[in-house]
């Protein structure tokens, strides 16, 4: 989801600044000028590459308050949003510090002895270093911060969203395949092994996304712990609408009745967020009930439920808009 900077802790970021630094070049009119600009170079390209590079890490980190709410849910279980803004400021005060120090010694190394040179660049090399390991820590958590946000699945929060929702082999995966313009794909998702299928397809030029969530609506909610339970809560923020399929043929191995209850539970979990309930797998059983019938199968009602589940999508206005 994110494009994040990949980050150096405080050790490699002080060897990229002194490599750098090493192969500065300078030119000027006699020896003493092009020894001073030499000096003076090092110490420049050194302190630039360590603000740039440490202004690029808090430029690089998503503006975590601007987030739509299904990825601030999410970002909150990883990591702390708090501490991380004051390790970003950290890095940001890092920046401007380097920056200053650069500053400060390029001036005094432009008029010092030129005996007093060489010890005046280890000085600023030293403070230079002083800095990066002050916030030596930040830049650690910031490593992790990036391998935990990484793992945010490519969702787009933006997309119309079904939901599909249902006991496991009730026909979800086949459904969503079955709607799916190519193959949908399956994005990481924090706290479930098994990630969020995520498949596409367009209907009156408008791109709907579809996603099959195994392991989170598919068991009754209290046997959830907290987060996942917040996974399932970051998912009513995206979901448009919730598709509940049943097996009436039962061979999925769940009886009807334990269906039905998690049809409940699921209604509970998404307050306000439409449900639509259809029957799959006709082709085997077709029960005497009014509901929607599909084979996602054989294709049969599929499409009659996809209209059925825009309808809901249309009516609930555009997706993105604050609920
Ligand atoms: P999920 O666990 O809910 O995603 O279920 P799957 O999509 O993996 O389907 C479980 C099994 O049911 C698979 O063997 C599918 O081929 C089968 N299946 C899915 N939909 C239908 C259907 O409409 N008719 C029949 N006969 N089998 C189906």
């Amino acid at each position: 989801m994110f494009e994040l900077p990949s980050i150096l802790r405080a050790p490699e970021l002080l060897d990229k600044a002194l490599g750098r630094a090493s192969k500065a070049t300078a030119k000027g009119r006699d020896y003493e000028e092009r020894t001073r600009n030499l000096g003076i170079a090092k110490v420049q390209v050194a302190g630039h590459t360590l603000e740039s590079t440490l202004e690029a890490y808090v430029k690089g980190f998503p503006s975590l308050d601007k987030l739509p709410p299904f990825y601030r849910e999410l970002v909150d279980v990883l990591v702390d949003r708090g501490k991380l803004k004051k390790h970003l400021g950290a890095a940001g005060w890092a920046a401007g510090k380097c920056a200053d120090v650069t500053r400060d010694y390029a001036r005094r190394m432009g008029r010092a002895p030129l005996k007093d040179l060489p010890a005046l660049r280890r000085e600023a090399v030293g403070r230079l270093s002083s800095i990066v390991n002050q916030v030596s820590k930040d830049l650690d958590a910031l490593v992790e911060a990036r391998i935990a946000l990484r793992r945010l699945p490519s969702i787009d929060p933006e997309l119309p969203t079904i939901v599909v929702a249902g006991y496991p082999n009730v026909g979800k995966s086949a459904f969503v395949a079955a709607v799916s313009t190519g193959k949908p794909k399956v994005a990481e998702y924090p706290f479930t092994t098994q990630g969020v299928t995520v498949g596409h397809f367009e209907r009156d030029r408008r791109r709907i996304q579809i996603l099959d969530t195994p392991g989170l609506l598919d068991r009754p909610m209290e046997k959830r712990n907290k987060i996942e339970r917040q996974a399932v809560a970051a998912l009513a923020h995206l979901a448009d609408v919730v598709l509940f399929l049943l097996d009436p043929s039962e061979t999925c191995g769940f009886p009807l009745e334990a269906q039905m209850r998690l049809l409940e539970s699921v209604q509970a979990t998404f307050p306000g967020v439409p449900v639509v309930v259809a029957e799959n797998k006709v082709d085997l059983v077709r029960p005497e009930s009014t509901r929607p019938k599909v084979s996602a199968l054989t294709g049969e009602g599929v499409l009659e439920v996809l209209d059925l589940l825009l309808e809901k999508v249309t009516s609930r206005g555009p997706a993105g808009a604050p609920r």
